[in-house]
């Protein structure tokens, strides 16, 4: 699901075909207020904003949508990915070939307090999670408030900042499998690892359910503005997908590429940042091909220079562009 490899199978020979049938059927079995789209250009769904094209978009509006979605796609012998809020993805310039599904409106994107608990949809925007916590004076989650993410992008990806990280307030997911059943899961039943949760692999998050603990108002915009601050002092304004790589166990990946001297390194339209090492910013002109030569070259040195494997924190999805584009 989320290395979306290829559209063509031996099943499916004819991409262009299918696509057009499955964008028929999709119109055919969802309710209206599901929006549906074709060759829908996938840079301005990602906070990098390089990429190709996906096939088909999908936004449902409902469970019951989703689940016409997948049945289909099943059918069809069509690969599917989630797109969050696109901002830990890196789409190759040739776009996704199948469907993209993006959970960012109607019944998943609702965000409710009451006492400690904290119930959002996995489409909710995680800024949206922190203020209303804020707002509920629900403490613990202030740290959600600077990641560009949703709900269901911040547990598969098991986000952090500042020292706590997603499954630290976790109690729940309600999920949906690949066959569209849905069941509710305790955080605890899910083993998340660092910036990653094998278990969305294979489920796609619907909401979940988190947990603070109760404190005054001020003291919780304190907090926020404190992480704001501490954040907007390292941190580009420029477009970009934040950490590139995972920071190894010995030393910080950032560290790392400015110990290397590789700190404004460019290639086309994309540089390794200036101010954060592990930040590589779009100047507007950068194609992911860009991305991926800078990806390459800072791995290679880490390797060659001091025999350290980095390892991409940012997925890449999607094919290379063809030669003839
Ligand atoms: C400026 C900037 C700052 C950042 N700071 C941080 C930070 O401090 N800490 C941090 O951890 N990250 C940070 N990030 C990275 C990113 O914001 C997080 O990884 C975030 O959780 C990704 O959420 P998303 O909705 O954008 O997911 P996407 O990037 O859209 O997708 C990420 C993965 O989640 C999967 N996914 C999306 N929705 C679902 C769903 N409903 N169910 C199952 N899987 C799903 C996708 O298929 C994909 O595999 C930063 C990014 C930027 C651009």
């Amino acid at each position: 699901m989320s290395s979306i490899s290829s559209f063509l199978t031996e099943d499916n020979p004819c991409a262009e075909e299918a696509c057009e049938t499955l964008f028929r059927g999709l119109n055919g079995a969802c309710s209206k207020e599901t929006s549906i789209r074709r060759h829908e250009p996938l840079a301005k769904r990602t906070t990098l904003r390089v990429g190709g094209s996906a096939d088909v978009y999908v936004e449902p509006a409902t469970v019951h949508d989703l689940c016409q979605a997948l049945r289909l796609c099943r059918e069809a012998g069509v690969h599917w990915m989630l797109l969050g809020r696109g901002s830990n993805l890196l789409v190759r310039d040739g776009g996704v070939r199948g469907v993209v599904i993006c959970l960012a409106g109607g019944e998943f994107v609702g965000v409710k307090s009451m006492g400690p608990m904290l119930s959002a949809g996995a489409g909710a925007r995680l800024k949206h999670i922190a203020v209303e916590a804020r707002r509920g004076g629900i403490s613990g989650l202030e740290f959600l408030e600077g990641i560009p993410g949703s709900v269901g992008g911040s547990l598969r990806m098991n986000a952090g900042a500042m020292g706590s990280a997603t499954f630290d307030c976790l109690e729940s997911v309600r999920a949906m499998d690949r066959e569209g059943l849905v069941a509710v899961h305790t955080a605890s039943a899910l083993d998340p690892g660092y910036r990653h949760c094998g278990f969305f692999d294979d489920h796609i998050a619907l909401s979940a359910e988190f947990r603070g603990r109760l404190a005054p108002m001020a003291e919780i915009e304190a907090r926020m503005r404190a992480l704001s601050s501490k954040r907007w002092e390292s941190q580009p304004a420029a477009p970009s997908a934040g950490c590139i790589f995972k920071n190894p166990a010995s030393i910080p990946a950032g560290k790392l590429i400015q110990e290397l001297g590789l700190k404004g390194t460019r290639v086309g339209g994309a540089q390794i940042s200036e101010m954060h090492g592990n930040f590589f910013v779009n100047d507007g002109s950068a194609k992911a091909r860009d991305v991926l030569s800078l990806i390459e070259l800072v791995r290679e040195r880490a390797l060659n220079e001091r025999q350290i494997h980095l390892q991409t924190e940012v997925q890449i999805v999607g094919e290379e562009e063809s030669p003839c584009e």
